[in-house]
């Protein structure tokens, strides 16, 4: 199919509408919405898509990206329709965001926070904003959200009067704010009604100097409990602390699906300083992750809401497909595979305010599809096997994808994320010829 077809249907073996999956049924797709759920045989002649070996899902959610355009075509491949932009150069991100609202084609549809609020001293200049005081931090955000920033994202260096002032201001201009937490604990964070709490920071790395993070029982209860009293949002990034422990590892250094990775990211990726840390460290993070598993399994199995998101590109997170591998490390900590996949659609477009619109299949909602061979709510690893896409209404193809990916690829990335991923790789001397990690199309 090369052309939108304005009036369409998709014609899977089963859709999973993101409760439930049912057979037997097709999608009318009209511009970028689905209009109507038929029984398949009434389809008749009207111009379809048949997916007779797929599982129809809604497109999936990475709710903690930093992106650059190198990424764009890599998210659309692996499914991940809707991304939200937690910390970026202001100006830049609208522009994507803008681009890909008008071009489906061109990425996944954008939410983003612009840079992230800092304290007196900031982690990452490029996409942070320093803040001394209160006051300044409220006219960051009033600032922000006037400049157009769908939600406001805090960091590391706040204490906690500017966190709460944070809060209340973007709380009455009606934005979502989420926080990585680094002075001031989740309980307090919650008490203080922050919306979201990022990586699981504050409630397991609350000690030990986020070295070899562990999880006090009791503390950790404590924090459920305040984040079921203050409907805290958890969105536990996993992946940045599997890839941490397991950055060694030849199966993550020679993954075909580095394809999707800018070459001079890859190679920075494959020179990172972390490759090279005290192996007692790595080996104490291999614990933490299970620890920081059973965390999450106990977070689920209370009732706080999770939702995912991979924190791309750290090293050997590949845009889109890290999310599918997020939901693989969600599923090992004991959740069922359905459950995860609501981690990464409804439940997140809820904390991305867009419920009813994405991570759901029904009528009236946006036609952001995946057509997974095999069924992922039995097999999450089925992730992997994506057949098909549609971003917005617009089939997404597979070539199309490669060209455009080829095109990125041929030209130096200049964004505030690729220069900061590249400028870790080269604080330290370190061997100048990373291993040939990947080629080409397998
Ligand atoms: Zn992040």
């Amino acid at each position: 199919m090369s052309e939108n077809l304005k009036h369409w249907a998709v014609v899977p073996d089963a859709i999973w509408n993101g409760t439930t999956v049912t057979k037997g049924k097709a999608l009318i797709i009209e511009g970028e919405r689905i209009v109507e759920l038929v029984d398949s045989r009434s389809v008749g002649k009207m111009r379809s898509v048949n997916l007779p070996d797929c599982t129809l899902i809604p497109g999936l959610i990475d709710a903690h990206v930093h992106l650059s355009n190198w990424m764009m075509p890599g998210f659309l491949a692996a499914g991940v329709t809707t991304v939200r932009d937690t910390g970026n150069n202001l100006e830049w991100v609208l522009n994507a965001r803008e681009r890909t609202r008008k071009n489906p084609l061109a990425g996944p549809t954008i939410k983003c926070c612009g840079p992230v609020l800092d304290g007196r001293t900031t982690n990452w200049p490029k996409i942070s904003r320093q803040n001394n005081d209160c006051n300044q931090v409220i006219r960051s955000v009033e600032e922000l959200v006037s400049a157009g920033v769908d939600a406001i994202k805090l960091y590391v260096n706040l204490d906690k009067d500017q966190m709460d002032a944070a809060i209340t201001t973007a709380h009455n201009l009606d934005k979502f704010v989420l926080a990585h937490l680094g002075g001031v604990n989740a309980i307090d964070a919650s008490k203080i009604k922050v919306d979201e709490i990022e990586h699981l920071t504050g409630c397991v790395h609350h000690e030990h100097g986020g070295e070899s993070p562990f999880v006090d029982p009791e503390y950790l209860s404590a924090c459920i409990d305040s984040f079921l009293e203050n409907q805290t949002i958890m969105c536990p990034t996993l992946m940045v602390w599997d890839r941490l422990c397991r950055i060694n590892e030849s199966v993550l250094i020679n993954d075909n699906r580095l394809r999707w990775v800018h070459p001079q990211v890859r190679s920075a990726w494959a020179r990172f300083p972390h490759r090279y840390l005290d192996p007692e460290v790595r080996l104490k993070r291999q614990q933490s992750l299970i620890t920081m598993k059973r965390a999450v399994y106990e977070m689920w199995r209370r009732g706080c809401e999770i939702i995912t998101g991979t924190d791309t590109p750290w090293p050997y997170v590949i845009p889109g497909f890290g999310l599918h591998d997020e939901l693989a490390l969600i599923v090992d900590s004991g959740i069922a595979p359905i459950e995860a996949l609501k981690m990464a659609t409804s439940r997140a477009a809820a904390a991305l305010g867009l419920t009813g619109e994405v991570g759901v299949i029904a009528p009236g909602a946006i036609a952001d599809l995946v057509g997974i061979g095999g069924d992922p709510t039995e097999d999450i690893l089925h992730l992997s096997n994506v057949q098909f896409v549609c971003h917005r209404g617009e089939v997404v193809l597979g070539d199309q994808l490669v060209g455009l990916r080829d095109a990125e690829f041929a030209i130096d990335p200049q964004d505030a994320i690729t220069e900061m991923i590249l400028g870790v790789a080269d604080t330290k001397q370190l061997p100048k010829s990373p291993p040939v990690i990947f080629t080409d199309e397998s």
